[in-house]
């Protein structure tokens, strides 16, 4: 009963923040700001930390951290590989709609782990789970502002992005009745995370950074990144 309440409010938190995204695309440049700084922010303030906490005890403080360098180095392997299968010409103006849907098939299974992460948290404890619970459902808005954006951004239609919305939203779903089924050991999810740490910091810090400012090189633009960035470090440290 838990679960469902949590996977409902995990749904329509994501599905709510894509939304915003889509009637404001219009104005894509200063939610594009945003996103890169929340991607950035997700990666350094949320995934990096929690991996750390879940993996370290087990697989040591030289041996995890390797983990977001990997990460980082096999998106940068699809995302090239993605490039090159897109026409140059479309490249040139920022449309490549492979490159658009790896960054949505990247963010929906982070979703499924942020699903997962709930129900791991709660078969530790009511108290842990709670606090995760909380995690996940104050950034899922971002995600889903994050993954309409992606796909408008390299040049998808508002339905596609609609779609992958809408994957994004079931995501956490998904991923909390995995665990009702598959019992993950803690510290092998710590380094899963820490791969996802690496694929969002790529995706931050290589794409989005970059390309909201090349796209808007304004004052407000790096305001939104900032402000993205700072509304997940401050809903991390108040929920942890
Ligand atoms: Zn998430």
């Amino acid at each position: 009963m838990v679960f469902l309440v949590i996977a409902a409010a995990a749904f329509f938190a994501t599905l709510l923040g894509g939304l915003f995204a889509l009637v404001l695309r219009g104005r894509l440049h200063l939610i594009l700001g945003f996103s890169a700084g929340a991607v950035v922010g997700v990666a350094f303030f949320d995934l990096l930390p929690e991996a750390i906490e879940l993996g370290c005890g087990s697989f040591g403080q030289r041996f995890l951290p390797l983990f977001p360098g990997f990460g980082f180095l096999v998106y940068l392997l699809l995302d090239r590989i993605a490039l090159s299968h897109g026409a140059a010409g479309n490249f040139a103006k920022g449309k490549n709609s492979r490159r658009g849907m790896l960054g949505a098939v990247s963010l929906v299974t982070h979703s499924i782990f942020d699903g997962i992460a709930i129900g791991l948290a709660f078969q530790v404890s009511a108290a842990i789970g709670v606090v995760v619970t909380a995690a996940v459902l104050t950034h899922d808005f971002s995600d889903g502002i994050n993954t309409t954006n992606i796909v408008l951004k390299n040049g998808g239609s508002a339905k596609e992005a609609f779609r992958w919305l809408l994957a994004d939203a079931l995501a956490p779903v998904l991923g909390i009745g995995m665990t009702l089924f598959v019992h993950l050991p803690k510290a092998w999810f710590g380094l899963v995370i820490a791969l996802f740490a690496g694929f969002f910091l790529y995706l931050g810090a290589s794409e989005l950074v970059p390309d909201s400012y090349n796209a808007y090189p304004k004052r407000l633009t790096t305001a939104g990144t900032i402000l993205g960035a700072g509304l997940v470090l401050a809903t991390t440290l108040a929920v942890r």
